[in-house]
């Protein structure tokens, strides 16, 4: 499935509603174009915390690779983003909202194998 994302939606919830409404509970998803604004994370492995790193400028979408399984009955989008800046430098992380679109193309290719995420005691994430 190929589309595009809207003006001024917020990359996550507009992924996820789409693979909700077509019941789409595993698979592959990747993104590209270009952010008003985004909110990245880093998982810091000793606090079992996200870092939150918000970009509050425009920037390019170099790479957006993610998946999409099911976490508390619901589909889940897990994905990570790298944003370049006018100068070309690159920022990334764990994807999170809000990160608003100003334009995005996103090919989603469904997958057969079920793919469920429970809570990891060790990681303090939740995993496959
Ligand atoms: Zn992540």
């Amino acid at each position: 499935m190929i589309f595009k994302l809207n003006y001024g939606e917020d990359i996550t919830q507009a992924i996820t509603e789409k693979c909700r409404r077509k019941k789409i509970k595993s698979a592959f998803v990747f993104f590209i174009g270009a952010v008003k604004i985004a909110t990245i994370g880093y998982y810091n492995q000793k606090t079992k915390k996200y870092k939150k790193i918000f970009i509050n400028k425009p920037m390019e979408i170099v790479s957006g690779i993610g998946n999409i399984s099911v976490k508390e009955g619901k589909q889940f989008l897990h994905a990570h983003i790298s944003l370049a800046d006018k100068k070309g430098k690159l920022s990334g992380g764990h994807l999170f909202s809000p990160t608003i679109v100003f334009a995005c193309e996103v090919f989603i290719i469904p997958q057969k194998q079920k793919l469920v995420r429970k809570f990891d005691e060790k990681t303090g994430l939740f995993l496959w």
